[in-house]
């Protein structure tokens, strides 16, 4: 399902990827791990087009594009649509309610009809488990509340692969584990993840392939067993021995 080849970026002249390969078959998760700074935001934007590649080429289903030509904007566009990104912060609009926060994507972008969303979003928040909070505001969710609503609103608008940056980073530690049982679920459902984490365990039971990131390339990459139980580089030893 995803194929990424050669993939750079830098920003003002700074290079942040270098020269990012690895694929991903559709059903699969995959959890990138690194130091702060080596890119693993980055490559998830440059995944959905937030930030558009100078270099290398990425596959997501049967749409392909190679940065080292101008990219058609119907490309970058369909990038956009075919991945849902849930961010460290749930980023909802304070003035909507649960349920219209959902909605908005599929009626706004995707001019579905809103009663049709409403229902589908609906079954969503239950997939979640916050069936009963479809009235209520964003200020009134803990943290976890809110960042499973996000991961609402990314599955409304039917993307083909789930991208999470850090979900869990800004929750207090006893809101981790309900956000991470959702993501877990939805693994379990069969949906394609890539997963920028520090949540060890959650790698250890959940990811198929582990990235691991350093300097904008990746320098190690195999099963959890492999990468975060016998770590061959130096330097994914170190990562580990700092954040374990
Ligand atoms: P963290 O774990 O701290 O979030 P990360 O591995 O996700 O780190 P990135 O956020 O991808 O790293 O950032 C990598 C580098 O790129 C950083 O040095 C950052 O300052 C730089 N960078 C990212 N986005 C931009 C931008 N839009 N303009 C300029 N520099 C940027």
């Amino acid at each position: 399902l995803l194929d990424v080849q050669g993939v750079r970026k830098e920003f003002d002249g700074v290079p942040v990827l270098r020269d990012v390969s690895f694929s991903a078959q559709s059903g699969t998760v995959t959890v990138v791990i690194g130091p702060s700074g080596s890119g693993k935001t980055t490559l998830l934007r440059t995944l959905n087009a937030l930030d558009v590649a100078d270099g290398g080429t990425i596959r997501i289903d049967d749409v392909s594009a190679d940065f080292g030509s101008t990219v058609d904007k119907r490309v970058l566009k369909s990038f956009r649509a075919q991945s849902g990104m849930v961010f460290q912060s749930h980023n909802l609009f304070p003035h909507k309610t649960v349920l219209q926060n959902i909605v908005e994507g599929p009626v706004v972008v995707q001019k579905r009809p809103a009663d049709e969303a409403a229902k589908d979003a609906r079954v969503l928040l239950d997939q979640v488990g916050l069936a009963d909070k479809a009235d209520s505001y964003p200020f009134q969710l803990s943290g976890g509340q809110q960042q499973r609503v996000g991961i609402a609103r990314a599955l409304a608008l039917q993307p083909e692969l789930m991208l999470f940056d850090e979900p869990t980073s800004a929750l207090d530690p006893e809101l981790v584990g309900e956000v991470l049982v959702v993501m877990k679920n939805l693994a379990a459902e069969g949906w394609t993840m890539v997963v920028v984490t520090h949540e060890i365990k959650f790698a250890q039971q959940v990811a198929d392939q582990v990235l691991f990131i350093d300097n904008g390339v990746v320098l190690e990459s195999g099963t959890p067993a492999e990468v975060l139980a016998e770590p061959k580089q130096e330097r994914t030893q170190q990562f580990l021995k700092r954040i374990l």
